[in-house]
C-alpha cells in the first residue's frame, strides 16, 4: 500500500499550484477542478507522452479531434441512453445517496443504519445541454459521455481521406462528462475529465490477439513513466458491459484501494454496427486483399488523464527528514520523483546570492540559453539556496543548477540531482547538453 496519504497530496497540489477547486472564490462547484501553473505544465507532459507512444511514434495510429457536442443519435446508438447508467440509492434516515454497487452490504457510510435504503433507481450519467437561441427553438443535446464515439463516427472520413489500413487505430485526447452520483477522492472521480482513448480497428478473428498485445504494450507504456510496477495490476472484469467482448482494467494501489486507472476493453463489432444501424450508413471495411467485407472489431485502450495524474503523484511523492543546511533544523523534504519527461520544470537556475550583480548576470544569461531551447527552465533568487532546492523538489524538478563565485573564474557551475542529491562541477557551456 502506498504510504502517502491523499490529504498530502491534496495537499501539496493546493500548496504548489498544480490544482485548485474550481471557481474556489463563489464556494468551488463540487468535483471540479482547476490545473494552476504547474498543473498545466504536468497535464500537457502526460498527454503529450502518451501521444508520443500512441500516434507519433507508430505507423499505424493516426489521431483525431472530434467535437465536445455530438448528434443526439449518437448516444441512442451507443446504449449511452439507456444504459449508461448507475443505481442510486439513499439512505432514508440521513439521505445522503451512494452507488448500490459501491456498498458491499446495505450499511450506511455516514449515519451507520442498515438496510434502510431506498430501492435503487437507475441515474443517467449523460449530461444534458440546449444548442440554439430562441426557447422553442432549442434541441436537446449531450456533453460526450466518453470521448470514443467521436472516433466511431469519423471512421468512414478516416477510411476515405487517410491510407490507413486494417488493422489500424484513431487516438484521440479530449473531454468528457459525467453526472456521477458519487465523485470524490480529489480528481480521482470528477464530473468533467480529460480522457486518452485509442480505437484499434482489426479483423473480428484478430481482436483477441490484438487485445493481448495492446495489454502488454499498454503496460510497457506504464513501465516507461517510471511507475513503481509493484504498485500497477491488471484486474479481468467479472461482470462485462453490453458491449465488451473481453475486457481488462489496469489498477493502482491509491491508499484508498486498488483503483482503475485504464480500461482495455475488446468492443466486437457492437460500435460500428450500431452506428451503421441508427445513421443507415454503411460502416463495414472492405478488404481490398482478400476482397471481404466486414464490420471491424474494436480493442480499445482508454486512460483518464485527471486519474492518471493522480496516480503518477502518489507515485512520485516521497517525504524524508533532513536537516535544514543553513537553520541546521530537522525538516520535512517532499520530493516528487516524477519521471524526467513529466517533470513541469527541467531545470531552475539559482545564482548563490541575489544582490551579487555578476552572480546574476551569468545566471540569467544561461536561464535565457536554455530557455530558447524549448524547455521549461525556472530562475529563482529568493531565499537561502537550501530553501530553492527544497521548493524544486517538490515540484519535481530534475536538476538545480547554482552559480557560485568560483563560478565566475573557472566557468563551471554545480548541477544536483533530485534524486540521488550528488553535486557535479559542469563547465557552463555544457550545461544544455547536459540538459539533452
Ligand atoms: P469507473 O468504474 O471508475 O466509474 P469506468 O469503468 O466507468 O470507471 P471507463 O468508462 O472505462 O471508466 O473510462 C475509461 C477511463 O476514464 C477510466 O479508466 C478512468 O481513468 C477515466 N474516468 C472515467 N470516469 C472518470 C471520472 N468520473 N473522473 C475521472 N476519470 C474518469
Amino acid at each position: 500500500m502506498t504510504a502517502t496519504s491523499l490529504d498530502k497530496i491534496v495537499g501539496l497540489a493546493k500548496r504548489r499550484g498544480f490544482v485548485f477547486p474550481s471557481s474556489e472564490i463563489y464556494g468551488g462547484l463540487a468535483s471540479t477542478w482547476d490545473y494552476g501553473p504547474y498543473g498545466v505544465l504536468l497535464k500537457n507532459n502526460l498527454k503529450n507522452f502518451w501521444w508520443q507512444a500512441m500516434v507519433q511514434q507508430r505507423d499505424d495510429i493516426v489521431g483525431l479531434d472530434a467535437a465536445i457536442l455530438m448528434h443526439p443519435r449518437t448516444w441512442e446508438a451507443s446504449g449511452h441512453v439507456d444504459s449508461f447508467s448507475d443505481p442510486l440509492i439513499e439512505c432514508r434516515n440521513c439521505h445522503n445517496r451512494f452507488r448500490s454497487d459501491d456498498l458491499p452490504e446495505l450499511v450506511c457510510p455516514i449515519c451507520g443504519q442498515r438496510d434502510n435504503f431506498t430501492e435503487p433507481k437507475n441515474f443517467n450519467l449523460l449530461m444534458k445541454t440546449f444548442l440554439g437561441t430562441t426557447e422553442d427553438a432549442k434541441s436537446a443535446v449531450y456533453l460526450r459521455g466518453e470521448t470514443c464515439q467521436g472516433i466511431y463516427v469519423n471512421f468512414k472520413n478516416i477510411i476515405q481521406t487517410s491510407r490507413v489500413k486494417i488493422p489500424f487505430g484513431i487516438a484521440q485526447i479530449g473531454k468528457a462528462f459525467r453526472n456521477e452520483i458519487t465523485p470524490g477522492n480529489f480528481i480521482f472521480r470528477m464530473r468533467e475529465f480529460e480522457q486518452m482513448e485509442m480505437q484499434f480497428f482489426c479483423r473480428p478473428d484478430e481482436a483477441a490477439k490484438f487485445f493481448e498485445l495492446w495489454k502488454e504494450e499498454r503496460w510497457n507504456w506504464y513501465k516507461k513513466l517510471g511507475f513503481n510496477l509493484s504498485n500497477l495490476r491488471f484486474k479481468p472484469h467479472e461482470k462485462l458491459a453490453h458491449y465488451a467482448k473481453a475486457a481488462v482494467d489496469i489498477e493502482y494501489q491509491t491508499s484508498f484501494g486498488w483503483k482503475e486507472t485504464e480500461g482495455i476493453h475488446n468492443r466486437g463489432d457492437w460500435d460500428l454496427s450500431r452506428h451503421g444501424k441508427f445513421s443507415g450508413k454503411d460502416l463495414n471495411y472492405f478488404d481490398e486483399q482478400s476482397k471481404e467485407k466486414f464490420t471491424p472489431f474494436v480493442v480499445e485502450t482508454s486512460v483518464g488523464v485527471d486519474r492518471l495524474m493522480l496516480m503518477m503523484l502518489f507515485d512520485a511523492y516521497e517525504e524524508e527528514v533532513t536537516i535544514d543546511e543553513d537553520s541546521g533544523q530537522e525538516e520535512v523534504r517532499v520530493i516528487l520523483h516524477l519521471a524526467k519527461e513529466i517533470a513541469p520544470v527541467k531545470m531552475a537556475i539559482l545564482p548563490l546570492l541575489k544582490n551579487k550583480p555578476e552572480l546574476v548576470e551569468v545566471s540569467k544569461k544561461l536561464y535565457n540559453e536554455l530557455k530558447a531551447t524549448g524547455r521549461m527552465i525556472e530562475y529563482d533568487e529568493s531565499g537561502a539556496i537550501g530553501r530553492r532546492y527544497r521548493r524544486q523538489d517538490e515540484i519535481g524538478t530534475p536538476y538545480c543548477v547554482t552559480i557560485d563565485f568560483q563560478s565566475l573564474d573557472d566557468h563551471m557551475v554545480t548541477i544536483r540531482d533530485r534524486d540521488s542529491m550528488k553535486q557535479e562541477r559542469v563547465p557552463i557551456e555544457e550545461v544544455n547538453n547536459f540538459l539533452s
